[in-house]
């Protein structure tokens, strides 16, 4: 049997050690709680659930986040088990009981003989010595291995910080100045062409806006401060206004494909566009507009806008930590570390988003790490499976498009339909006849479902084509 250290006893970084020790190897695990804090966690147990409670959409047949529920627990996953076993009511939801959740999780892992705990902070790069080491720290990396691993990376590959948009009551916006319209008039997936509210801005209201902007007061971040990075895709707009006046206008701010029907012959200088935040359609977010200026300054600025003179904030933007890899650059299809193959990352880190993402990363980089110990290889995971996709996402996709020439910024992500291959044919209902709408988006993801679980039993039983398991 071998040894694989995991830095980190969160949601990926239990389930990580719960599949390397089921597969009988050892698990050493290095917490930092309770000797340090997060600025998050409340107690010393593994797998806390820092905010909500909720695994979200138990639906394995229409939901993403439930068929990899469904995937995790074919897997033999210890975060679904203790999930399972500490669920409160929350209709279709899978939602917990937090501190039930958390003490079963520790228990399982400190009663298994082949896992070891240790609580201790890891302030540096795991030694050489170690051999295979999964780093699963999350969003809350202690900021001296997160240097480290900065240090390892490359500046620019290392985010320390996710933005926010602020969100606006759509009633307090004033519409005699504002219209709804789609850019291009375009209409996407459920959409009428109108369905952005827009906001002009003439150039002496744009050019006092942007003087606003970087006068504005900002928050500080302590540590960071003087090299924060961002992905471009979040840049907040105060930075983006600071890199050239006209920045914001060919950016978040163009006023192209727009025309105010309150004054169709002039146009305007820059565009704030909003976009339905809410199925009820009451709030609005700033598209754009993610930053950290101090809230008080965002009220006042943001109500210079024509039609935003009363706007009354839902929420205020804001950035918040979370530290995260530039994974489809940095890491390989086994999620280990291209400059430095014995690291493996795992959870939040690697630009997931959610604890039950992160605990499927974790379970896949368990499992790489087992497969890799025994020196067989591990057929690559099809990307037509929940745990696929989010794999793809993290190690694959990213770089695959922008060798095609449409660079992007990777960003953490929630597992979805999205990041599945499309589907080779579209259902049919029994009828045969053409579907639409509701029924159409209902078939189609039945047929996904049915698919990943075809292709996770085919993966599961051995490199069986798809075909014969069907
Ligand atoms: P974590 O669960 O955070 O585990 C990382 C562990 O590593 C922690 O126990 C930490 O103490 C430890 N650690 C860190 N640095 C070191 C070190 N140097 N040495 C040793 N140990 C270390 N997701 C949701 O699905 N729903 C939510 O409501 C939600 N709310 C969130 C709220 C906040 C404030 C944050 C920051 C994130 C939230 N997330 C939420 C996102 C995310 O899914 C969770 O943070 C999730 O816990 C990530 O799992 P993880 O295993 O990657 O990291």
């Amino acid at each position: 049997a071998s040894t694989i250290h995991i830095v980190g006893g969160g949601l990926a970084g239990s389930e990580a050690a719960w599949q390397i020790a089921e597969a009988g190897h050892r698990a050493v695990i290095h917490e930092m709680r309770p000797v340090r804090r997060t600025e998050a966690h409340q107690t010393e147990g593994l797998a806390e659930l820092v905010c909500s409670n909720s695994f979200r959409s138990d639906d394995p047949n229409g939901n993403a986040v439930g068929l990899l529920h469904q995937e995790m627990r074919t897997l033999g996953s210890l975060i679904m088990r203790a999930g399972d076993a500490h669920q409160v009511p929350a209709g279709g939801a899978l939602a917990v009981d937090r501190d039930g959740f958390s003490e079963a999780v520790t228990a399982a892992l400190a009663a298994h003989p082949n896992v070891e705990i240790r609580r201790e902070a890891i302030d540096e790069l795991p030694p050489e010595s170690w051999g295979s080491t999964i780093v699963a720290t999350g969003p809350l990396t202690a900021p001296g291995l997160a240097e480290a691993i900065r240090g390892l990376t490359g500046a620019e590959s290392l985010a320390f910080f996710d933005a926010i948009a602020p969100i606006v009551h759509r009633d307090s916006i004033d519409m005699d100045k504002a219209w709804f319209q789609s850019r291009y008039d375009k209409a996407g997936p459920g959409g009428t062409g109108a369905d952005y509210i827009n906001c002009p801005l003439d150039r002496e209201q744009y050019d006092a806006f942007i003087a606003a902007l970087i006068a504005g007061e900002k928050t500080s971040f302590k540590e960071w401060e003087a090299s924060t990075p961002y992905f471009d895709g979040c840049l907040p707009i105060e930075v983006m206004a600071e890199r050239g006046p006209e920045t914001l206008r060919h950016g978040p701010m163009k006023p192209v494909g727009l025309t105010n029907p309150h004054n169709p012959t002039v146009k305007a200088c820059a565009i704030v566009q909003l976009r339905q935040d809410n199925a009820l359609g009451t709030l609005y977010n700033m598209v754009g507009f993610q930053t950290k200026l101090r809230h008080a300054e965002q009220v006042r600025i943001f109500r210079t806008i024509p039609g935003l003179e009363n706007a009354e904030f839902a929420r205020l933007g804001g950035l918040h930590r979370n530290t995260y890899l530039d994974s489809p650059r940095l890491l390989d299809a086994t999620l280990r570390l291209k400059a430095r193959p014995a690291l493996r990352f795992a959870g939040q880190i690697t630009g997931c988003e959610g604890y039950v993402e992160s605990a499927a990363v974790g379970l896949m980089a368990g499992r790489f790490a087992v497969a890799e110990a025994e020196g067989r290889p591990l057929a690559p995971l099809p990307q037509t499976t929940a745990l696929g996709a989010l794999i793809a996402h993290i190690t694959g996709g990213h770089v695959e498009a922008e060798d095609e020439g449409a660079p992007r910024s990777f960003q953490p992500m929630n597992v979805n339909f999205g990041l599945f291959p499309p589907l080779e044919r579209m259902p049919r209902n029994e009828t045969g006849r053409r579907l639409r709408g509701p029924e159409k988006a209902a078939l189609k993801k039945r047929a996904l479902t049915d698919r990943a679980r075809a292709d996770l039993a085919a993966w599961l039983g051995g490199d069986a084509p798809r075909a014969a398991a069907e």
